[in-house]
């Protein structure tokens, strides 16, 4: 199967084919680097994204959070239910993990602080 896609590790935003066989990557072509590559094979194979969104604190202030790795695609809805039960208590800073390990290592982190 042959997959059409654009980079988006830098601003170049090269155009990369990917063809794939029973769910693998067989060959990269259209990548000015190896960034591009790995990119396309993973987002062909298993693409990953950063969650971000916002959890309610328990005085009622939206605080943003993020993973601080890329986690499955597939898995974001999942991984919401978890965030959506969150309801940290301030104070709480920038970095501060709230769920360790809560997908394939990444943490989920606070975005801002909070006092
Ligand atoms: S392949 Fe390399 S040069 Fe091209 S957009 Fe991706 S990171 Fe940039």
């Amino acid at each position: 199967m042959k997959h059409t896609l654009t980079c988006v590790e830098c601003p170049m935003g090269c155009e990369i084919e990917v063809v794939t066989e029973n769910g693998a990557a067989v060959s990269v072509t259209g990548n000015s680097c190896p960034r591009g590559k790995a990119y396309a094979e993973n987002e062909v194979v298993c693409p990953k994204r950063v969650l971000t969104t916002t959890v309610r604190m328990t005085d009622g202030r939206m605080l943003p959070v993020k993973t601080n790795l890329p986690v499955k695609k597939a898995e974001l809805l999942a991984l919401m239910q978890t965030v959506n039960g969150l309801h940290p208590t301030a104070p709480v800073h920038i970095g501060d993990v709230l769920v360790k390990n809560i997908s394939d290592g990444a943490d989920l982190v606070a975005a801002d602080n909070m006092e």
